[in-house]
């Protein structure tokens, strides 16, 4: 008998996509799309590209917000996939073992700093972030939760409480007691907290995802030092730096840092499977795990999974054999420099910055002051930088976001795959549409409150 034939079903319902999807999943984000005209039928994905239904090519500097580290549809990543598949392995016995998980685990510790020693599998960023507070204050034997402000953790309960906006809590309190938030790159204010002594663990991204925002010089030892010294847990969110996105392997890297936990998700699996991993030292380890009654304090049904494993290892050897993470040290420095050129022609420009190929556009009314800046700014805050990333979709096939809610900074996380000429051409499709955008004329202001209402509404619904 034979199965679904999963590619006549996919022909059958061609152009479907956003009918299926507002009728069954969630027609307002089917709305926002149209409403701004990204609902476009995609047709396929390779490398540092999407295609559209005419086969026309857009470039992808958005990178499934940055889980598409070796590329979209990495055809040796999906080898691994499908060999795993052939060879019936029996993973998720559940009152057993596979090879797989160790091998990864192995692999992991092998390019991670000494100080981490186990590994625990999860199905995403923010269920590792889940088992990091969790396990952190077993570990610790105390019930407080530092993070910084600014920081995004991921959207269940426990990142949201540690997650340094409001715009993804506010309706869905109370959240978790004994979260706490101190501003990012100020050790004053992280000492102050650590002075009481009950703090279990801080929790920090090396590099803000939201915002771009890198730390200042000593900031990260600094942070490392002071949880030694008052015997709190330090804890690295490395979901979306990590696996070469900052031009190193682990961002951790770039400061020698040594921490006690840090979180992995996103690019482990090449983007195929949804996959995470909490490393963690073994005085964690054996804090929580500490007899055979407690020999499964924490796990999920799918984690670890044998596809997912496969797929981590075929990522991390694909990041090697291609030189994946050197690419993203290079291409990171040439985007850098070339969008820094644009600063000096283009006062809206109010900063550039990045790491690897996590790089952030700031935008700003001109130093001299702008009526026009203002005036757009009051339709809805940070609507500049959608008459940046709006027409560079549309009239220049660059798939690219905003970095935030309200955040007048454009963000990139593309595929580490991209090459010189990707960087080429997003520069000059840049600088056009902020050229255009920067005489604002009246048409295009009267397109990004279209496009911007959408938006609004989304948040208060
Ligand atoms: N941690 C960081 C630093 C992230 O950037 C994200 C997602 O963007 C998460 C956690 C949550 O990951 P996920 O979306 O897989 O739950």
């Amino acid at each position: 008998m034979a199965g679904l034939d999963i590619k006549a079903l996919l022909a059958e319902h061609a152009g479907e996509d956003y009918d299926l999807y507002a009728s069954a999943i969630n027609p307002q984000f089917v709305r926002m799309l149209r409403t701004i005209g990204y609902d476009r039928t995609w047709s396929r994905a390779e490398g540092s590209y999407i295609f559209g239904a005419a086969g026309n090519r857009f470039l992808d500097m958005y990178g499934g917000f940055g889980m598409f580290n070796v590329g979209r549809n990495n055809p040796r990543v999906r080898q691994a996939l499908i060999d795993t598949l052939e060879a019936e392995t029996p993973g998720s016995v559940q009152l057993g073992v596979s090879t797989l998980p160790g091998l990864l685990a192995q692999e992991l510790l092998r390019r991670t700093p000494a100080s981490l020693e186990r590994v625990l599998f999860t199905n995403s960023g923010t269920e590792t972030v889940e088992a990091a507070l969790k396990l952190g204050r077993a570990a610790a034997g105390r019930p407080r939760v530092l993070s910084c402000e600014k920081g995004f953790h991921g959207l269940t309960l426990g990142s949201l409480s540690a997650n340094g906006g409001v715009e993804w809590s506010e309706r869905f309190g109370p959240l978790l007691p004994g979260f706490s938030r101190i501003p990012f790159n100020d050790l004053d204010a992280l000492e102050a907290e650590l002075r009481t002594e009950d703090v279990a663990l801080v929790l920090v991204e090396p590099v803000q995802g939201k915002g771009v925002n890198l730390p200042e010089p000593g900031y990260l030892e600094g942070a490392q030092e002071l949880c030694r010294r008052y015997g709190t847990l330090f804890c690295l969110d490395e979901v979306q730096t990590g696996f070469g996105r900052t031009g190193t392997l682990f961002a951790l890297e770039h400061w020698s840092l040594e921490p006690d936990l840090m979180t992995v998700a996103k690019s482990l699996s090449g983007g195929y499977i949804p996959v995470g991993a909490l490393l963690m030292s073994t005085h964690v380890y054996n804090r929580v795990f500490d007899s055979m009654e407690h020999a499964v304090s924490h796990g999920s049904t799918f984690a670890p999974n044998d596809l997912g494993m496969a797929a981590g290892l075929a990522t991390l050897h694909e990041l090697d054999e291609q030189g994946l993470v050197g690419r993203s040290a290079r291409m990171g420095e040439l985007l850098l420099e070339r969008t820094r050129a644009l600063q000096e022609s283009y006062d809206v420009i109010h900063d550039v910055r990045g790491l690897g190929l996590m790089w952030a556009m700031e935008f700003a009314e001109p130093p001299g002051g702008s009526l026009a800046w203002r005036m757009v700014e009051r339709m809805q805050p940070a609507l500049f930088t959608q008459l940046v990333a709006v027409p560079l979709f549309h009239e220049h096939g660059v798939l690219i976001q905003t970095a935030g809610h309200r955040m007048n900074v454009l963000k990139a996380t593309p595929p580490l795959t991209v090459s010189e000429e990707d960087v080429d051409y997003f520069v000059q499709a840049l600088e056009a549409v902020i050229k255009r955008a920067r005489r604002m004329p009246s048409s295009l202001v009267r397109f990004g409150m279209r496009a911007a209402r959408p938006g609004r509404q989304r948040v208060k619904a």
